[in-house]
């Protein structure tokens, strides 16, 4: 047994933000560039965005926008959404906001609705949807149906394209199958494929689960899978992390850091799907006690947790 329902929601926010804090000074850095230089440290700085150990980034600042929303109005309210992220892009607290989502906020503040605001065309196709669906998929882990329509929302706030809403809905279900505790290993990809439908997201999750098949490494599958912003392979390469090493947080999240390029955020996905698998009792200790925020996160998922059990 892996702990409680409540104990699956915390593990999942903890970790979406250690996974970002962890790979946060790394973000760009190639594969090994950064098995050269990070051995077994856990939190480092990041000098040139000055940010220090532990500091997480625009993924969990993000994740928090959603978390408040869900909190206060108790369902996918993507409009409340939409407002929680202009009062983060009006703090100036941005530490390192995507192209897509800068754009979406500027057109929000111009007085665009939240079905308006998303960036579209082919660079939309980014994983900053896919990095922040987490509690979305914790709120609706007992109600598929619903999560579907609610990751859409919550997505094309900011990326209004059919690949992003793809990523994060792969993402948003396996985070709430991990928190359901019905997770099949075996079948997780093919069931995740099946509710994402025909994408390019989708085409991707099959090459992860052959390289699974192939006990591929972790280094030989995210160089196949990739490890860029682009949310075909940010899915796809978080989904082989969690598989590859199913009970080990630990492993799922340094093997994402370490294939490098948009390396907070692989993190960050693969940290909050194992998350929700393993349970907060599975993240080691150091770990959370390095994270910033920590109180907040657990008390944030602990209510998130509360009001879902509200609603059934
Ligand atoms: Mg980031």
């Amino acid at each position: 047994m892996r702990g409680s329902i409540e104990d699956r929601f915390i593990g999942s926010i903890l970790g979406l933000a250690i996974g970002d804090a962890m790979g946060m000074p790394f973000e760009g850095w190639q594969p090994d560039q950064i098995r050269d230089y990070w051995k077994d440290k856990v939190f480092l700085p990041s000098p040139p965005r000055g940010l220090e150990p532990g500091q997480y980034t625009d993924d969990t600042l993000m994740t928090i926008c959603h978390l408040k929303s869900l909190i206060d109005s108790g369902r996918m309210e993507p409009g409340d959404t939409a407002q929680k992220f202009i009062q983060w892009f009006d703090s100036g607290e941005l530490r390192g906001i995507g192209r897509s989502t800068a754009i979406s906020m500027q057109r929000l503040k111009q007085g665009r609705s939240w079905q308006e605001s998303g960036a579209t065309g082919e660079y939309a196709a980014g994983n900053g949807g896919a990095m922040r669906i987490a509690p979305v998929g914790l709120f609706y882990y007992n109600d598929l149906k619903s999560l579907k329509e609610a990751v859409r929302q919550a997505v094309v706030i900011t990326h209004n394209n059919t690949e992003a809403v793809a990523g994060a809905t792969a993402v948003a279900y396996l985070v709430a199958r991990g928190a359901k505790g019905d997770l099949d290993p075996d079948t997780a990809i093919s069931d995740t494929r099946e509710f994402v439908g025909d994408s390019a997201v989708s085409k991707n999750l099959a090459r992860a689960e052959a390289l699974l098949k192939d006990n591929a490494s972790p280094e030989e599958a995210l160089d196949v899978l990739g490890t860029s912003g682009y949310v075909v392979e940010t899915a796809a390469s978080a989904a082989f992390c969690f598989l590859h090493t199913l009970q080990d947080f630990k492993d799922t999240v340094v093997n994402a850091i370490q294939g490098g390029l948009d390396a907070d955020t692989t993190a960050a996905v693969a940290g909050a799907i194992s998350g929700a698998f393993n349970g907060r009792s599975k993240i080691p200790q150091d770990w959370i006690s390095g994270l910033e925020d920590k109180e907040l996160l657990t008390s944030m998922a602990s209510k998130l947790y509360d009001v879902c059990k509200r609603n059934e």
